[in-house]
């Protein structure tokens, strides 16, 4: 089922995601729903609180670039036990749409997670899918990637944001 994607500048973005410890058969359906939206506004990641769950859950779509992108990466609590080398390449959200800043992030990531079935993994992640990981991690921390943008850019950003926090402020009056 699609989710409505919770939109800059929502308060829920800036929530800590609390980490999962039960792995019910809800969270497949979850799962399913995060993917879906995901894929319906072509993005290659999303964290749970972007639709609204406040959970440590992200999917992610390894096969991205493919016709046949199969099931979707699901993790749980990821936790990034190495970094190598960095990247700056431009980034966007999902939840802050049109904005595409260069962002700095490590290229290579080593990570922890819990899968579906509440199993422990260790993953390698590289570039794109490396950004991503490190990307909906910051999600669950209740950061957002303009954050990660130097401050003498962020003024450029300034008018493009100030335009969402008035389209969000007119859209919950209605
Ligand atoms: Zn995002």
């Amino acid at each position: 089922m699609l989710r409505p994607i919770v939109l800059y500048p929502d308060p829920r973005l800036k929530m800590k995601s609390k980490a999962v410890l039960q792995f019910g058969p809800e969270l497949k359906e979850l799962a399913a729903d995060m993917t879906e939206t995901m894929r319906d506004a072509c993005g290659v990641g999303l964290a749970a609180i972007q639709i609204g769950e406040p959970i440590r859950m992200m999917v992610m779509d390894e096969h991205y670039d493919q016709e046949d992108k199969g099931e979707s990466l699901v993790m749980f609590n990821p936790e990034v036990l190495a970094e190598e080398g960095s990247e700056t390449i431009e980034e966007g959200c999902l939840s802050i749409p049109d904005v595409r800043e260069d962002v700095e992030r490590s290229f290579k990531v080593k990570v922890k997670y819990r899968d579906l079935g509440g199993l422990e993994k260790v993953s390698e992640f590289e570039g794109l899918l490396a950004r991503c990981v490190l990307h909906e991690i910051d999600h669950m921390n209740g950061q957002l990637f303009i954050q990660r943008v130097p401050a003498v850019k962020r003024l450029f950003l300034k008018k493009q944001l100030d335009h969402l926090k008035k389209n969000y402020q007119e859209a919950v009056r209605l």
